[in-house]
């Protein structure tokens, strides 16, 4: 079978060393005219961590990353600090699989080298899909400045702005959540003692939250803040913020957060919007991955996690499910769409617990955090997606 996957970003890459290892012939279309994912952090939890290691990279991504040693949870102003869970050897444990705090462009590199170590002309740069048209027997895939390529199956891994999702439903009608992300990576070394700590932080505020943990075996700590603003709309990547702006976005919140703004070299922004979860991924010949299907708050870190399950669930719908590829991409979507949709909810639904006015008072800020952010609504917020195993998962 020969599968067309138009986007080289972490979804589409991981689909294509899975579809590779189960013996498809597979080409990558990339925009860019290199593979690079932007300096920043990332969570992988074990049921992202699980397919990497089904796809034999686990290991070479784990000396890359940083294995956390648990998660807390702080007040914005107080500083006051609760354990929120173990990580580190109980996460593998419990779960099977390290949880791993990652550079994004280590994970990029892993891949892009692992597929390439299988077919080393699998990923095809400066390929920017404009279009596709599909008949009984082929999809092709047009590509700006003219080229074409054919295959079997199309696959739309081109993220938020999904030109394979517009071609296939339509334009898109995103809904800016009034949330914009601040982003940045600090050295460790321009760190005070006390902070230089293998732990992730979730700092809970009236009006935003504030998530910090180390990557690259503790050589940088990544930086994301979220906080309700309205004045700035656009969804990048590659926007940037100034220092000032930055600064003045955390007046009033704890001295430590003040010390990882003060020093980020270069602050990035991005407005978070919200796409209404969608009934169907795939007509005929052609399905979506991904943020391309579902893009989501990045407030259960789960984004790239489950682009990374759709990558393996769809290389095993298409050669394991015996029957015509629209049925079989109908396979993939079905064993997705219901996860991913709650995936999509239960991000949304936790702004208000890393937002809540409640937490301005730092009374009603405790009852808060012990009542949302302790023992068993933690359990049934994450137990259920960490568990899952993408390898065996019915389909
Ligand atoms: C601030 C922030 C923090 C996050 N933190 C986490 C986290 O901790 N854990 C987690 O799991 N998720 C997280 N996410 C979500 C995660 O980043 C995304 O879900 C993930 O990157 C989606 O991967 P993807 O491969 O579907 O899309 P992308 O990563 O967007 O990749 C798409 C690729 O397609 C290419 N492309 C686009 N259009 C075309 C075209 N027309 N032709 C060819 N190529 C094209 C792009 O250049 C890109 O390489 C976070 C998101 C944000 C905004």
């Amino acid at each position: 079978m020969r599968v067309l996957i138009a986007g080289g970003g972490i979804g589409g890459l991981s689909a294509a060393l899975a579809l590779i290892r189960k013996g498809c012939e597979v080409e990558v279309y990339e925009q860019a005219s290199e593979l690079k994912e932007v300096g920043a952090g990332l969570q992988l939890s074990p049921n992202g961590t699980h397919v990497l290691y089904a796809l034999g990279v686990g290991e070479e991504l784990r000396a890359l990353s940083c294995e956390t040693e648990g998660k807390e949870i702080r007040i914005w102003n107080t500083g006051e600090c609760w354990k929120l869970f173990d990580l580190g050897a109980v996460a593998i444990e419990r779960y099977g699989y390290p949880y791993l705090t990652v550079y994004r462009p280590d994970v990029l590199a892993v891949l892009e080298r692992a597929v390439r170590r299988e077919r080393p002309d699998a990923i095809r740069l400066n390929a920017k899909a404009v279009g596709f048209s599909q008949d009984e027997g082929q999809v092709t895939l047009q590509l700006e400045g003219g080229a074409t390529a054919r295959g079997d199956v199309l696959i739309g891994a081109d993220g938020v702005h999904s030109r394979v999702r517009q071609a296939l439903f339509g334009p898109d009608r995103p809904k800016f959540t009034g949330i914009i992300a601040w982003r940045g990576v600090i050295p460790m070394e321009r760190l005070p003692r006390h902070m230089v700590r293998m732990v992730g932080t979730n700092w809970v505020g009236p009006g935003g939250h504030v998530v910090h943990y180390p990557l690259r075996a503790g050589a940088v700590m990544n930086f994301v803040y979220a906080l309700e603003r309205s004045d700035w709309q656009i969804e990048s990547w590659s926007a940037r913020g100034t220092q000032d702006e930055l600064a003045n976005d955390v007046v009033g919140w704890h001295e430590d957060v003040q010390t990882l703004v003060r020093n980020i070299p270069a602050p990035f922004k991005w407005a978070l919007m919200v796409r209404p979860p969608m009934e169907r991924w795939s007509v005929g010949r052609v399905t979506l991955l991904g943020d391309a299907c579902h893009s989501m708050l990045p407030f259960l870190g789960q984004g790239a996690n489950s682009a990374i399950e759709d990558g393996l669930i769809l290389a095993r719908a298409l050669t394991e499910v015996e029957s015509d590829i629209a049925s079989r991409l109908l396979r993939y979507e079905n064993a997705r769409r219901d996860r991913t949709r709650r995936a999509v909810e239960g991000s949304a639904d936790n702004i208000h617990r890393f937002h809540n006015k409640v937490l301005a008072d730092p009374v009603k800020a405790r009852e808060h955090v012990s009542r949302e952010w302790a023992g068993q609504p933690i359990a049934d917020r994450y137990e259920w997606i960490f568990r899952y195993d993408a390898t065996t998962v019915e389909i």
